[in-house]
């Protein structure tokens, strides 16, 4: 093992030099002391254990969870020139693998967690050398997850056969609470924890209130050379997104979910990743496991699930560190939808699932810099300003809303908690239709209480209100109190209004709607 990690790094991938703590996780590894490496998805987790195992005597075993995934790097390895193989119930040439693996031909070996457990994988272990093992999603270990699977609680008696080899555990995942979960279950020690940097600072982030989702994001993609991903909520949304801004920008676009035919799915992949421009509009399925370093901008239609969700998938933008564009849009209807789905699940998981909604909430309507939101959601402490947000660049005005606030619930009480925004606004600046005739609203003392610049505040604070659970969405449409409300009637609340810079809104954008 004299070789130096550089040079070797040099010579099979060609990069310069090692980014951000990769040289930390390659030298504990090739030092042979556990370790658990916490990188944001793009800072090259593949390479601390694929370079170690291109200089270690015999295999490095990678525990992966997807199947597909395990295909993908097995290509990427052999790219370079490592020999790898995959062991997994789809592969028919298991019996050649394994003998590679006995006459220690391999660098790595790819195999899925349940195959952990068979004693027939165990004695081929046992027979051959086994360099390194690598947990690739290691938070797949832990019920603290996001996503555990119950097959990686099968790892734990394997590594234990093998008390001399090295562990070396991966995972993107934020919560302290899992990483010292994992820690425990997989038999690292606390002190062989290494944490990166999640500043992405060559990402812009911009976060705006949905004026026409479609239109928005035609703007933001005439505004942005490269290619881009659009996240949609639903398949048939991201089918329809596609049609219209084909149509809105000229540019290539596709769409891609889980229910289209393969062959289709596939090509539209290949395609986006070969391509300099393309935008493809997709379900949050898309990305997992594609290695596109030139991606310019993801946008989102909608809400993602947490702020971890947000990070993973912005993270796709600006891999190479060239400036990059993560623009949100989101609606209040959004967040009403997501706390109806909060009621929906077990009890035990509600306040959970509800302290991440408001985590996203807080993101989205934060008059300071977003990063630092960000960032201090994953444990770092930045600084105040990032110079490279929505909000630092142009910081918007912040106004006191708890007066409009109160008139606009006081018109939803007063009309019985069961109307849309729409209406309210009409009840409250005295737009008089048959129906507020007919339902003798013209007479109530919130009747056209609204005017002048006040109007223009409506519908911000409808958003804002819905957003905090001030109100709440009956399945109707209807608009009804939620706990939120109580503190603002009765003036112990207030509601501050963040009022984003006025963008001008272009001719040429319109036709997009
Ligand atoms: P992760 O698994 O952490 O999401 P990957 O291992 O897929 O990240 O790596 C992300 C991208 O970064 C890949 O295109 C990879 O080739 C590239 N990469 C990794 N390490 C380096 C490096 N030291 N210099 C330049 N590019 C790198
Ligand atoms: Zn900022």
């Amino acid at each position: 093992m004299a070789a130096d990690p550089v040079s070797v790094l040099q010579k099979l991938w060609g990069y310069p030099d090692f980014r951000g703590v990769q040289r930390q996780v390659v030298d504990r590894v090739l030092g042979g002391q556990s370790t658990l490496a916490v990188m944001p998805t793009g800072a090259g987790k593949s390479l601390t254990y694929q370079l170690p195992a291109t200089m270690l005597d015999g295999t490095a075993i990678v525990v992966s969870p997807l199947i597909a995934l395990m295909h993908d790097q097995l290509r990427a390895a052999e790219a370079v020139g490592i020999r790898a193989a995959t062991l997994t119930s789809v592969d028919e040439n298991k019996a050649e693998t394994r003998g590679r693996f006995l006459d220690g031909e391999l660098d790595l070996l790819y195999i899925a967690p349940e195959r952990a457990s068979t004693s027939d994988f165990r004695d081929l272990l046992e027979r051959g050398r086994v360099a390194l093992f690598a947990i690739d999603e290691a938070h797949c270990v832990s019920e603290w997850g996001h996503d555990f699977r119950p097959d990686y609680r099968l790892l734990r008696p394997l590594l234990d056969r093998f008390p001399g080899v090295p562990r070396l555990a991966l995972t993107a995942t934020a919560d302290e609470h899992t990483r010292a979960d994992i820690l425990d279950q997989l038999g690292i020690p606390h002190d062989g924890m290494i944490v990166a940097g999640f500043d992405r600072p060559n990402i812009r982030y911009s976060i705006s209130p949905k004026d026409n989702t479609t239109r928005q994001i035609a703007d933001l993609i005439r505004d942005t050379p490269g290619a881009g991903i659009v996240y949609v909520q639903s398949r048939a949304g991201t089918e329809k997104m596609a049609d219209t801004l084909r149509t809105a920008t000229g540019r290539p676009v596709r769409a891609y979910h889980a229910g289209l035919d393969p062959e289709v799915r596939r090509r539209n992949q290949a395609d986006f990743v070969a391509s300099e421009d393309m935008v493809i509009c997709a379900t949050v399925a898309f990305g997992m496991g594609i290695d596109k370093p030139d991606v310019r901008f993801v946008a989102h239609a909608g809400l993602p699930k947490s702020i971890e969700a947000y990070y993973q998938e912005t993270g796709r933008a600006g891999r190479d560190g060239d400036p990059a564009v993560a623009h949100l849009f989101w609606g209040a209807e959004d967040f009403a939808r997501a706390r109806q789905r909060i009621g929906e699940v077990e009890p035990a998981r509600q306040p959970g699932e509800r302290q991440r909604l408001n985590a996203l909430g807080a993101l989205a309507e934060t008059a300071g810099c977003r990063r630092r939101i960000l960032l201090a959601h994953f444990g770092e402490t930045p600084p105040e300003a990032c110079g490279n947000c929505d909000n630092c660049l142009s910081p918007p005005a912040a106004v006191d809303a708890t007066e409009t606030a109160r008139k606009y619930l006081s018109a939803v009480f007063r009309t019985g908690q069961s109307f849309g925004a729409t209406y309210i606004e009409e009840v409250l600046t005295g737009k008089s239709s048959e129906r507020s005739l007919m339902n003798g609203h013209e007479a109530l003392s919130v009747w056209n209480i609204v005017d002048g610049e006040e109007v223009a505040m409506l519908k911000p604070v409808g958003r804002a209100l819905l957003l905090r659970d001030g109100l709440r969405t009956n399945p109707h449409g209807g608009l009804e109190f939620g706990p939120a409300a109580r503190g603002l009637i009765k003036g112990e609340d207030t509601l501050k209004l963040v009022i984003p810079p006025k963008r001008e809104r272009r001719r040429r954008g319109d036709q997009a709607a």
